[in-house]
């Protein structure tokens, strides 16, 4: 079969987080030349700005009618609605489309998606937005809730702290060992069972061990990092933005203001499209930019500003800008940008990587505790803030770790192998690189009437 005959439908998840990977993994399965159905709910295919046009947008669920995660019973009740009308629709879609259809590539947080790949007897590609470390790590979980036993030893991750529990946001009463939220993100693992690919925003060298470790487990391949084109290889053509943001970024204010600072003088502050710090920890966080000696440049969100200090927003200083949301490539490639104060979702991590910025790690639950533990001792890219017996970081905490990175020895250190890193992420992706080799792989696979 020719390229430009094999279909594949990518199955997209809601949200930043989940959106930014999918879409841009789709647009390198476009530019090889493969035609790619990206299915998902319609506030998604509604926001989605530009994509390539070998890619065509099909919403399977009208979530806006019925109010998304706002809806009647909350993420639960939108969970539901969405399967009931996912299955249905991806069916159709699949079924009736006028080029058949390959391959499923879905979001493996969406647990009815393998079944309607077999159903209709296409291949499957489950792919993870999350780190192969952070998946690892919920392995016991599963096999101990599933009662089933290791077909591999667990991979052992030392020193790794605690994912959070007690912060995690929730999906219901809880009624067993574990709360609901951590039961749906473990059957992530069922719904990778029989899965022709598992595929991983990731690259084989950033987490080599893991991914041996999984390879046991699952037919891994590593396909990221999924930052657009021109902030890697430059192979895809007009690949220069994510084309989907769940808030208008504050774009020419941000650089503007980024125009005028000194190379590696500003700290940058993102707690992703989630973010959802207390008060006291917002308090704390604003007092330590404040003293700190640098700039900085703080996404706070509409639904976080309240939380801000009073008269934290001067507009006569120049010394911070507070915006509620901004173009993150454009700011993290920014020569003025000295570090990244990050919760650091895998996006975000990823990002960090690829462009060579050094992190302060401030996790708040799940896999950001994995991912920023691999940021300060694996990696060795950042530093990680400790907080105190309630579970706040301190403004002093903070301060220390920013100058760790823009003023101390260690932060030269750390900036070498952020560019080290930097460079090995590019070389994933471009040209016969790990991940490029992959991408090429499945696609032969699927050429193959
Ligand atoms: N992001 C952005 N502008 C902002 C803040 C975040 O474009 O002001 C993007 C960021 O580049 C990343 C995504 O939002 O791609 C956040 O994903 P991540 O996995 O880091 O965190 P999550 O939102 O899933 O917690």
């Amino acid at each position: 079969m020719e390229k430009g005959k094999v279909h594949v439908v990518v199955l997209a998840y809601h949200g930043q987080g989940h959106i930014n990977p999918m879409i841009q993994f789709s647009k390198r399965l476009a530019a090889k030349g493969i035609h790619v159905t990206v299915a998902t709910t319609l506030s998604n295919t509604k926001a989605i700005q530009s994509a390539s046009s070998s890619i065509v947008f099909e919403s399977i669920y009208d979530d806006c009618a019925e109010g998304g995660v706002a809806g009647p019973g909350g993420f639960r009740g939108f969970l539901d609605r969405f399967e009931a009308s996912g299955t249905r629709n991806l069916t159709h879609l699949i079924r009736d489309s006028e080029r058949p259809v390959k391959c499923l590539v879905y979001d493996a947080n969406i647990t009815w998606a393998s079944s309607v790949a077999s159903h209709m007897g296409v291949d499957r590609a489950a792919f993870f937005t999350q780190s192969c470390a952070a998946i690892a790590s919920y392995y016991p979980m599963h096999c101990e809730l599933s009662e089933v036993t290791p077909s591999v030893p667990a991979f052992s991750l030392p020193g790794l702290p605690e994912i959070g529990l007690p912060n995690l946001p929730s999906l219901g009463p809880d009624t067993g060992r574990y709360p609901p939220i951590i039961r749906y993100l473990l059957q992530q693992f069922d719904n990778s069972v029989n899965a022709d690919w598992v595929l991983f925003n990731s690259f084989d060298k950033l987490e080599e061990d893991v991914v041996s470790w999984m390879s046991k487990l699952w037919p891994v391949r590593t396909i990221g990092p999924t930052l657009p084109s021109i902030y890697l290889d430059n192979r895809v053509e007009g690949d220069d933005d994510y084309g989907f943001n769940i808030h208008k970024p504050n774009t020419d204010t941000c650089m503007k203001w980024l125009d005028s600072k000194e190379t590696g003088s500003v700290v940058y502050i993102s707690f992703g499209s989630n973010a959802n710090l207390n008060t006291e920890q917002t308090v704390e966080l604003a007092a330590a930019l404040k003293q700190s000696n640098n700039s900085f440049l703080w996404v706070v969100q509409p639904s976080e500003e309240s939380k801000l200090p009073t008269n934290f927003h001067d507009k006569n200083s120049d010394k911070g800008l507070v915006v509620q949301w901004c173009p993150q490539l454009e700011v993290l490639a920014h020569h003025a940008v000295g570090c990244f104060i990050s919760h650091c979702g895998w996006n975000s991590t990823m990002e960090a990587i690829s462009l060579g910025v050094p992190m302060v790690a401030m996790p708040q639950i799940l896999d950001q505790m994995t991912n920023a533990h691999f940021v300060e001792y694996v990696w060795q890219v950042g530093t990680m803030t400790k907080s105190d017996e309630k579970g706040v970081t301190r403004r002093d905490e903070i301060k220390r770790c920013i100058n760790e990175i823009m003023e101390g020895e260690r932060g030269q250190e750390i900036r070498k192998n952020a560019i080290r890193l930097k460079v090995l992420a590019k070389e994933a992706i471009d040209e016969g690189g790990s991940s490029d080799s992959y991408i090429d792989e499945i696609i032969s696979h699927l050429m193959v009437a």
